[in-house]
């Protein structure tokens, strides 16, 4: 039966997350700063190494079950980059959400094919050494759009426009982003494999 699971992040807005989530079905989300965790690297080029590799590092550290998530955005006409250098695209000192939308605006110009996707991948290991970690992942299309609007949610969201609302990631409430992005797909994934591993 699961209790606690350490979170393996120091954000605090996903750890509100998580929490919120976990806590209908009595379990804890515990933050690794708890355990003195130190900083992961994450040397990978894929979402999902990086996320195993965070999930194993928070287990070690505080001997609970951890969880690790990983996200970004790819676009298709740069190879898939940004991808798992998302947070630091532009450079990382300092990281910079403007500069990471400039460098890809400018790399995008005269390229016709804008479409990008957003990629979250959640990895739940039961310890260090989980020989089958559950993993789940997330996937959110849309479209680059040069001109950025809307003051909502965070990173590429003024850019990440969406056909099918008819507007950027950035111009959906936070309700409506949480519904239906690539997070909480990768979410609702996750809490059904864990619920189908617990019965
Ligand atoms: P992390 O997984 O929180 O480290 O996020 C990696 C980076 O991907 C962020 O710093 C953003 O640049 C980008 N990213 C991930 N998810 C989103 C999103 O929902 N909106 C905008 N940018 C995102």
């Amino acid at each position: 039966m699961l209790e606690k699971i350490v979170l393996a992040s120091g954000n605090a807005g996903k750890l509100r997350e998580f929490s919120a989530i976990f806590a209908d079905d009595g379990i804890e989300i515990l933050p690794q700063s708890q355990f003195d965790t130190p900083e992961c690297p994450e040397p990978y080029f894929t979402f999902v190494e990086n996320a195993l590799a965070k999930a194993r590092h928070a287990a070690r550290h505080s001997g609970l079950p951890a969880l690790a998530d990983d996200s970004g955005i790819c676009v298709n006409a740069l190879g898939g980059a940004p991808g798992v250098l998302s947070a630091r695209y532009a450079g990382d000192n300092p990281k910079s959400d403007a500069a990471n939308n400039a460098k890809v605006s400018a790399e995008l110009a005269g390229k016709s094919d804008k479409s990008c996707y957003y990629v979250c991948v959640l990895v739940f290991v039961r310890h260090e050494h989980d020989p089958q970690p559950v993993i789940a992942e997330g996937i959110w299309h849309g479209q680059w759009r040069e001109t950025p609007a809307g003051e909502h949610g965070f990173g590429y969201d003024p850019h990440f426009y969406l056909p099918e609302h008819g507007r950027t990631a950035a111009q959906l409430s936070p309700e409506a982003k949480n519904a239906v992005s690539h997070r909480a797909q990768a979410l609702r994934g996750l809490t059904a494999k864990l619920a189908a591993f617990s019965r």
